[in-house]
């Protein structure tokens, strides 16, 4: 049971001290921690009692509240003024001033001329209530998230396999008692270090993990094995562990025949994924993938899991899919301590892909083009299904689409950073730049914010209250331990407002951030993600519970599958994929792998680590790193600048050689903007299915600032 309010009225110098029980801001992982409010300010400790993390915290969480007072927050909205510079504005002006353009802009475009940007970090609250802004107070069919920059492939290889997306499709207590892991593209003892104690444990029961990654990680170094994959092969390393697992007869016969189908012809592709080819392809030893199969065909408990290695390229749904296939092979989907997940990134990744902030989606992980899903919403929502606009464009596309005939013209961005974290950001600068009028929410003058002609500033996560799904569907409340600064409104107080000046008073009118959520729960009932037996009062009385729960009395679902799959026919469905090359393969004049990702002390876009002076300390520049053989032929040593460039852009950083990394391959982190920003150099190539970019391999070339021949 988590207590609400830990100790409170103990006077100190006349003020309270107030320790209240809440979740970090940062990644998916939702670490319970107890933030204490006093008159030195506001601290953090782990919550022991809170059964994910148990009292761990990363150096993100520890660092937190420095945040909450920062000299940058913003405190009163900024109107671009006729000489482009911002000026203090009144909340009633700058509101206003945001109805009015957007009426006059879809007055001359139609209603999608406008569209709407969120965040995987929004809170579910704010994420159903930004779905229903843009479909019912905007009526446009424009609305979209940075989600699909993280979790969309994973997303949707999950759905179109079994039924069904929930990240982790088990609870992590899960993961100590498989006896094998295979993890494919994660970086979790840098990326959320409390989650390594799960696979510390189940390594100390005797239990073998294989991580596969271009890179030897910090989670690589630390697993049994570790396979040092050629970016962009994901897809051909696991048809040749199922070629192996075919032929050495370790495959569940009975679990293929009785749960799923599409296995024959998954059989037919596996057949030319002979290990001695897949090595080619790959770059990964016969033996090795040989010793990977039969490690995983003779466990009692194989676990799959993957993250954004493998999904995060334009064959990222393939990749997953070819994942979910050794897991159905060996028949563990649906059995305790064994299965398929994938690990989500973002704050509220998993929340903030189910309840309607995607192009294609209403809350509850229904379809927009499902036409009970949309007369369901309907009634919930208080107008005609045929008010609720269709399928918007999805992020990438929306973003592109400005400047174009019928693309959008004015956009409302909360809660992201795109100008940071989209990808081939130079051209996405410059669509931003391109808009009739740009309205971004935000805490702090981001790169994105910098750009808009209003900046509304928002209330912080301690600041604030709302509900989140962790990684593994857990329905968890973040609680408000301190007051936001004056002038600082929430993201959902924004909306209301913003929906009673486009003419809905009535559905933007409530009484708390609970009365959304319950609104939010009856939006859900009967849809793939149901939360209507979940409630604030649930919560406060538990660590949180798993969705679905389709009522009160209901216990929540910890496992999902054990009886069935929410698919068409009741079957998980194996999908028969090849290798394909990426999108861009290295060439002589772009001659290396360029792969990206997350550093142990920078989150996402850097809006808030970046601003953290002990996270500075830590990681204060993007380092490149480069194996020393790349860097002894190219004349580089630790220390040297460096440009990287791509067909896209350039982009600067200070060398970093380690032997950690393939000779082929450079790595850099994307937290930094500007000249130093990753996503200067990612491609935009998007996967067909989930639209997702191919962020994490595309060709480069390594310049030395001081070359003469380097423009
Ligand atoms: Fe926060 Fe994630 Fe670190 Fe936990 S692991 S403290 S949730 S950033």
């Amino acid at each position: 049971m988590v207590c609400l309010l830990l100790s409170a009225g103990e006077l100190l110098g006349g003020m309270s001290e107030a320790t209240i029980a809440t979740h970090c801001p940062y990644c998916a992982l939702q670490c319970g921690m107890n933030v204490t409010s006093g008159p030195d300010g506001v601290t953090v400790s782990g919550n022991a009692a809170f059964p994910v993390n148990k009292g761990g915290l990363c150096v993100k969480g520890w660092t937190a509240p420095d945040t909450l007072e920062h000299p940058d927050r913003l405190r009163t909205p900024l109107v671009r003024n006729a000489a482009g510079l911002f000026a203090p504005a009144t909340w009633d002006d700058a509101l206003d001033l945001i109805a009015r353009r957007f009426g006059e802009i879809q007055a001359r475009g139609g209603p999608d001329s406008v569209g709407v940007f969120g965040g995987g970090a929004l809170t579910n609250e704010k994420t159903y209530l930004l779905g229903k802004f843009a479909r019912v107070a905007l009526g446009t069919s424009n609305i979209d998230y940075n989600g699909r920059f993280c979790m969309s492939s994973g997303a949707a290889a999950s759905t179109m396999a079994l039924g069904l997306d929930r990240g982790l499709p088990f609870p992590l207590q899960d993961i100590p008692q498989a006896t094998v892991i295979l993890l494919a593209g994660a970086n979790i003892a840098e990326t959320m270090p409390p989650l390594m104690q799960y696979f510390e444990a189940q390594q100390a029961r005797g239990g073998t993990s294989i991580v596969v990654d271009p890179r030897k990680t910090a989670t690589a170094a630390w697993a049994s094995q570790h396979l040092a994959i050629r970016p962009g092969t994901d897809a051909a390393l696991a048809n040749g562990i199922l070629h192996v697992l075919i032929r050495d007869n370790l495959i569940d016969a009975a679990f293929i025949r009785d749960r799923t189908d599409g296995f024959e012809e998954v059989r037919r592709i596996a057949a030319i994924y002979w290990p001695q080819r897949v090595e080619e392809i790959t770059g990964i030893p016969e033996a090795a993938i040989v010793d990977t199969a039969r490690c995983l065909g003779t466990a009692a408990h194989p676990m799959v899991l993957t993250a954004r290695g493998p999904e995060q390229q334009s064959q990222g749904v393939n990749n997953t899919l070819a994942y979910i296939n050794i897991a159905l092979a060996l028949g563990a989907v649906g059995r305790p301590f064994s299965g398929y997940g994938c690990l989500t990134g973002q704050g509220n990744g998993q929340g903030g892909r189910e309840h309607g902030q995607k192009a294609d989606q209403l809350p509850g992980y229904r379809r927009i083009d499902d036409e009970i899903a949309r007369t369901h919403m309907a009634d919930v929502w208080g107008l005609p299904a045929s008010a609720i606009p269709g399928v918007g464009k999805s992020a990438f596309e929306l973003l592109t689409s400005i400047g174009r005939a019928r693309g959008v013209k004015s956009m409302l961005v909360m809660g992201s950073n795109i100008a940071v974290s989209a990808p081939n950001a130079q051209v996405i600068r410059e669509r931003l730049k391109a808009l009739d009028f740009l309205v971004v929410a935000d805490f702090f003058l981001s790169e994105t914010a910098q750009m808009a002609h209003v900046v509304l500033p928002s209330a912080q996560w301690a600041e604030e209250e709302g509900t989140l799904t962790n990684l593994e569907g857990r329905v968890l409340l973040r609680r408000r331990v301190v007051e936001p600064p004056g002038g600082v409104r929430t993201d959902i107080e924004i909306l209301c407002e913003l929906g009673k000046r486009l003419g809905h008073r009535r559905q933007f009118s409530y009484a708390s951030t609970e009365a959304v959520f319950d609104e939010l729960r009856r939006a859900t009932r009967g849809g793939p993600a149901d939360y209507s037996g979940i409630s604030y009062a649930r919560i406060n009385a538990t660590d949180g519970v798993f969705w679905p729960c389709p009522s009160p009395d209901h216990s929540g679902t910890p496992r999902l599958f054990a009886d069935g799959f929410p698919t068409d026919n009741g079957r998980a469905h194996f999908h028969a994929v090849s290798h394909r090359s990426i999108a861009e393969e290295p060439t002589g004049e772009y001659p290396l792998f360029l792969t990206t990702g997350r550093l142990l002390a920078q989150y996402q876009s850097g809006t808030q680590t970046r601003r953290t002076r002990a996270l500075q300390d830590l990681a204060g520049e993007p380092l490149a790193e480069i194996h020393p053989a790349t860097a002894s032929a190219l004349g580089l040593s630790s220390g040297d600048r460096v440009t990287l460039r791509t067909r896209r852009g350039a982009a600067v950083f200070t060398v970093k050689t380690t032997a950690t990394i393939r000779p082929d391959t450079v790595f850099v982190p994307f937290h930094w903007g500007g000249e130093q920003s990753a996503n200067n150099l990612t491609n935009a190539a998007l996967d067909p299915t989930s639209k997702m970019p191919e962020f994490k391999v595309c060709a480069t070339r390594i310049d030395r600032i001081d070359d003469p021949d380097a423009d």
